[in-house]
């Protein structure tokens, strides 16, 4: 599959950055852009619906998944597999909708291999510990889970310099901006 002149953008960086937060934003200033639903192993958090959020599936189905192809890039990530299905993006592609994934680091590399026309944001925190404060205020994931987040964070942070476009999100709204200014940038090449 290639992307053509449809827009994929690749929203990436650590958990509790604000990844999701600035992706409703733009959402709401962009309505055009439609979320690829990634499926994922880990159990739903409490008010997430399947199809929806994620595809929640079972490993074994996941892995049947890997088996028959489906998915343009997956992970294991804390404990957990996550994968962009190919054809949550072949649809919005061939509806002629720009396309945006939220996915990890390992994920983003691996999109950039198969899909370099991708446009690659990389979020970033104000300072390490407001990943912390962010995770515990969310309160979606048990300490353990955040101190596992947090670890997997500090090598994710690492990466940051791989990547084209970097938004710190240390205001919500300022962080929207730049992230806007960046798909709307693209968004206007491909339509010029
Ligand atoms: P991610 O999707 O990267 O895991 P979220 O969007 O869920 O992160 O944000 C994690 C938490 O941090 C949420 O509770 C969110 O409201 C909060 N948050 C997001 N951006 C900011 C910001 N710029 N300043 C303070 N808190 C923020
Ligand atoms: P969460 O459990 O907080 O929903 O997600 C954990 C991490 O997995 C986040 O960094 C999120 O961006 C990432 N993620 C979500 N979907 C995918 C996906 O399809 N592929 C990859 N590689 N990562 C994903």
């Amino acid at each position: 599959m290639t992307s053509g002149n449809s827009c994929v953008f690749v929203i990436t960086g650590p958990s509790g950055v604000g990844k999701g937060s600035l992706i409703a934003r733009l959402r709401e200033r962009i309505p055009s852009l439609e979320m690829s639903v990634s499926a994922t192993t880990r159990k739903p958090r409490s008010g997430e619906s399947d199809g929806v959020d994620y595809h929640f599936l079972d490993p074994a189905e996941f892995d049947r998944r890997v088996a028959a192809g489906e998915f343009l890039e997956y992970a294991d990530y804390s404990g957990n597999r996550y994968g962009t299905l190919r054809s949550e993006v072949e649809a919005r592609i061939e509806a002629g909708h720009p396309v945006v994934l939220e996915i990890e680091v390992q994920g983003a590399r691996q999109i950039r291999e198969t899909m370099p026309s991708a446009v690659q944001v990389f979020i970033a925190p104000p300072e390490f510990d407001a990943l912390r404060s962010r995770l515990e205020g969310r309160g979606t994931d048990r300490s353990e889970a955040i101190e596992a987040r947090l670890a997997v964070a500090e090598q994710e942070l690492l990466a940051r310099d791989e990547f084209p476009h970097r938004v710190v999100n240390d205001d919500l709204d300022r962080a929207a901006d730049a992230l806007e200014a960046i798909v709307r940038g693209k968004l206007s090449q491909s339509q010029g």
